[in-house]
């Protein structure tokens, strides 16, 4: 099972950091090169009763280190097929990742072909 590459504040807490040979084959492919792999600063993933202003704060600086990131497309991807409802990913924080679900699917709706019933009417 792949696993986040940033961890939430709990789960940096009692999960070693280190990087190890064995954490990087369960990870997959494009895991092993995300820059957050060590999320000490906290930055992807929001404390209890954040501020607004903190959140936004902290989703921006999260932000940049997605932008030089060489697997925000892989990390972007796996949060929305997953999807993952917490934390910033790829660059996108959750709500979003919403926005582009919800683009994504009512781009597929309307790309479909028009039920069977629909078209024998017209
Ligand atoms: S794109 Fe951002 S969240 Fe994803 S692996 Fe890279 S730094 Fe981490």
């Amino acid at each position: 099972m792949l696993q986040p590459p940033h961890q939430s504040l709990q789960a940096a807490a009692t999960i070693p950091v280190q990087r190890t040979p064995e954490r990087d084959d369960d990870a997959g492919p494009w895991h092993a090169d995300a820059v957050c792999r060590r999320d000490e600063a906290g930055l992807f993933f929001a404390p209890s009763k954040e501020p607004t202003a903190a959140r936004l704060s902290r989703e921006q600086a999260a932000k940049r280190v997605c932008a030089r990131c060489p697997v925000l497309v892989e990390c972007r991807e796996h949060a929305l097929l997953m999807p993952e409802p917490y934390g910033v990913w790829g660059g996108l924080t959750a709500a979003e990742r919403r926005v582009v679900l919800s683009r994504r699917r009512r781009a597929t709706a309307s790309a479909a072909p028009p039920p069977a019933e629909v078209t024998r009417i017209a």
